[in-house]
């Protein structure tokens, strides 16, 4: 084992420049560089001995280095083949460390937290590529890998949306998915100056803790989340207009408006004001109604 040196603007160039590594924006590639961000995000994890981590996109191994150090083991997917070379460098002092080259979305994280952690829930940590942080927090929870938490560097705006309540114009179908999973806190806010090369935005470590069941009784999960997803296809539609012009429910306006005064929620309400039990109600009495047909 060594000490973590790579969250250093200077060995980070040293780096790129000896591999002659070119940066590809397609992959969402932002690479910290500050110690202290590296620590808040461990913190926020909570990373012990125990644990058995799975990191998605390493970079060029910096949060990895420190993953390491604190964890029993880590799994890091990376998608790009020209950091093979240099994670098998950077990371060679830490044992307890496997590279699998590939897409985290066409990898099957549930034989890997079998055969790593004997099927027991694991950590991720990520500081995520940007351009598919949604598609990565809806696989890892909709395939029902067992998860302990997730904490991830996203950007700020994604962050907001997780952890948003109902109301406000960050809520939206995000916000609902993650909190039927998992209970959402911000760990710190991320300026553009701690990455190379800067990203636009600012982000935001947002750590994700799953719940052993879900805070509300769903009788159909498709149901629900077809049922969210029609809400705020068209956010400025009330929701009975939502319902109805999704075409998911075969039911008429009138019996969507039964259904609702079942809910006692008024005939003009939006989207937007349901909260998650709420939304949990709509979706049961509609299921009930469909079945009645
Ligand atoms: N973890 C490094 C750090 O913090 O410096 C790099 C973070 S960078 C924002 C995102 C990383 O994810 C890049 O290394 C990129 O190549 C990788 N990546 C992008 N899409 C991926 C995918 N579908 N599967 C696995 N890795 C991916």
């Amino acid at each position: 084992m060594a000490e973590p040196y790579l969250a250093d603007p200077k060995e980070t160039l040293a780096i790129v420049r000896q591999y002659d590594f070119a940066f590809q924006k397609r992959f969402g590639q932002n690479f910290l560089i500050d110690p202290k961000v590296l620590k808040r995000i461990l913190d926020a994890a909570e990373v012990t001995k125990d644990d058995f981590v799975l990191e998605i996109g390493p970079g060029i191994g910096t949060m990895t280095q420190f993953l390491a150090e604190r964890a029993r083991e880590v799994t890091a997917v990376e998608i790009d083949h020209n950091l093979i070379p240099i994670l098998k460098e950077t990371l060679k002092d830490w044992s307890n460390v496997e590279i699998i080259e590939g897409d985290i979305l066409k990898t099957d994280l549930n034989r890997i937290s079998q055969e790593k952690n004997g099927g027991r829930p694991i950590k991720v940590v990520a500081n995520l590529p940007y351009y598919i942080t949604t598609p990565i927090i809806m696989s890892l929870f909709e395939d029902h890998v067992p998860l302990e938490s997730i904490t991830l560097m996203v950007q700020k705006e994604v962050a907001d949306r997780m952890q948003a309540s109902p109301g406000g114009k960050d809520y939206g179908a995000l916000s609902l998915s993650v909190q039927y999973y998992a209970k959402a806190s911000i760990a710190a806010l991320v300026p553009p100056n701690c990455f190379i090369p800067r990203p636009k935005v600012g982000s935001s470590v947002i750590h994700l803790e799953k719940y052993k069941e879900p805070p509300v009784d769903v009788r159909d999960e498709a149901l629900f989340f077809k049922v969210i997803r029609a809400s705020f296809n068209q956010r400025r539609k009330t929701l009975v207009n939502g319902l109805k012009n999704s075409g998911f429910f075969m039911l008429s306006r009138d019996e969507l408006l039964e259904v609702m005064e079942a809910c006692h929620l008024p005939e003009n309400i939006r989207g937007e004001a349901l909260s998650l039990p709420q939304f949990a109600e709509l979706s049961n009495v509609l299921g009930e109604k469909i079945s009645k047909r």
